[in-house]
């Protein structure tokens, strides 16, 4: 059929991910299962590059369902470093363990709005009735939410996740989309204003470099309106919150400078905040707050202002928000990663003396390494897994062939070498980093960087 492939997906991703109110950031998966596996969002990805890059990845669907029986779910959350971007979704065994080809996970705003709610399960009956659905209790993502969703019997085509947001499956990508749009509107709240920002205060109050008042209007009301103040800052509603956006939110008086509010932030919680509530007066976001976490922050106001004053919020209890443990761990240290690895890079400088230091050698096999590194645009660990047949594809100038050459023709006609070596052996990053910490010393690299990873892509960033 014509509307179940890949493509079919690919275009339902594309419409979804369109759409803030659906999804935002990299949250929401979608899968389609044929005779023999599965095609499911890879993990960190977003549903909006669906088209741009290829976001989907095959899963032997008997291996994902077998996650359920053994509770062994660490194929789809680990593996080396390189294959990262190549995880499948950690949602994967719920989506193995539905029956129906086309299943989509959503965490659109009203359903995760209701989702919250304490009197959702005695409300929800009347909006959704008619439609063949279940509320199922908040579980960690993964093999537990997988295993909540397996323990419900008869034909079930819609779930509200407590605390997360919504589910919904049917026979073709066509037909869950359409569903999809049905829950919505039947779930669809209205949306609750707060008084507009006071944005000559927040002006005021900015007395360091990098802050400025949030752009959307919608954002300020989490500090005008006090019914989302109330909200956010209770507890944490829904695990994306935890792991994101670093927990409840803190409110700062008014009259307090964003320099104290920074230091009063980082003294509570250890790290730097990216943006900040002012009490009554609107919200100030730091220029270095990252997309997707801009779209959690988004989207945390878009939950709150449909959630009504009179209803009861059920937070996330501590024992759950320890289940979310793992998560939030592996989020934040890809990101501490990410700035430690910046932090390492040598500067054009320094890269520069490095490079005249290995020349000076004359060592061609380091000559041609460092050659890789400093003038072709590649970094340490990029080398450190450099193979042969790499190399020919690479677009190297014509003078650094000629430094490279003889190294290249050796390797020449020899499969999966790794460049590296100049031999069949991998260098380890210690044999590596010998070599780092000899040319850096000469080269007076501070000694914290003599480092492989330290080397940067950067190309051209030397000149011999
Ligand atoms: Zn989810």
């Amino acid at each position: 059929m014509s509307e179940n492939n890949l493509d079919s997906l690919i275009e339902l991703g594309e419409r979804l991910g369109g759409n803030p109110l659906l999804s935002h950031a990299n949250t929401g998966n979608i899968s389609l299962k044929d005779h023999e596996g599965l095609w499911v969002k890879i993990s960190g990805a977003s549903l909006a590059d669906a088209r741009r890059r290829g976001i989907f990845m095959r899963v032997n669907l008997l291996r994902a369902q077998a996650c359920l029986d053994t509770g062994q779910d660490h194929w789809l959350v680990s593996g080396n470093d390189a294959a990262e971007s190549l995880r499948p979704s950690i949602e994967t065994p719920m989506h193995a363990v539905i029956s129906r080809r086309a299943v989509i996970h959503l965490h659109s705003v009203n359903a995760v709005a209701w989702s919250v709610r304490g009197d959702a399960r005695e409300r929800l009956g009347a909006h959704l009735s008619g439609l063949p659905w279940r509320w199922i209790r908040f579980a960690p993502s993964g093999v537990p939410l997988a295993r909540e969703i397996a323990r419900v019997r008869g034909h079930v085509q819609v779930f509200i996740l407590a605390n997360h947001g919504l589910v919904v499956s049917a026979d073709t990508c066509g037909e869950a989309e359409a569903l999809v749009y049905e829950v919505e509107k039947r779930l669809a709240v209205p949306l609750r204003s707060g008084p507009p920002a006071d944005l000559n205060r927040l002006k005021y109050l900015i007395d360091e470099s990098g802050w400025r008042p949030a752009s959307d209007e919608r954002l300020h009301a989490l500090a005008t309106d006090p019914v989302s103040r109330r909200i956010v800052t209770g507890g944490v509603l829904y695990p994306c919150h935890a792991i994101f956006l670093r927990g409840p939110a803190t409110v700062v008086d008014p009259i307090t400078r964003v320099s104290d509010a920074v230091r009063a932030h980082m003294r509570r919680h250890g790290v730097r905040p990216d943006f900040l509530i002012f009490r009554d007066a609107g919200v100030l976001v730091h220029d270095g707050m990252d997309g997707p976490r801009r779209e959690m922050l988004q989207a945390l106001a878009e939950v709150a202002a449909r959630i009504p004053d009179h209803a009861a919020v059920r937070w996330l209890t501590p024992g759950e928000l320890s289940t979310l443990g793992g998560m939030t761990a592996a989020y934040w240290r890809q990101e501490h990663q990410a700035e430690r690895q910046q932090m390492l890079c040598l500067t054009p400088a320094e890269l520069n003396r490095l490079y005249n230091a290995v020349v000076a050698d004359n060592e061609k096999r380091h000559v041609a390494i460092f050659t890789l590194v400093c003038r072709c645009g590649l970094g340490g660990a990029q080398v450190l897994d450099l193979r042969a047949s790499d190399v020919r594809d690479l677009d190297i100038e014509p003078s650094d062939i000629e430094t490279m050459g003889p190294w290249i023709r050796h390797l020449a006609g020899v499969p999966d070498a790794f460049f590296a070596s100049g031999c069949r052996r991998k260098l380890s990053v210690a044999e590596m980093d010998t070599l780092m910490k000899y040319y850096g010393a000469i080269a007076g690299i501070p000694a914290q960087k003599r480092r492989w990873t330290a080397l940067p892509a950067e190309r051209f960033a030397a000149t011999a």
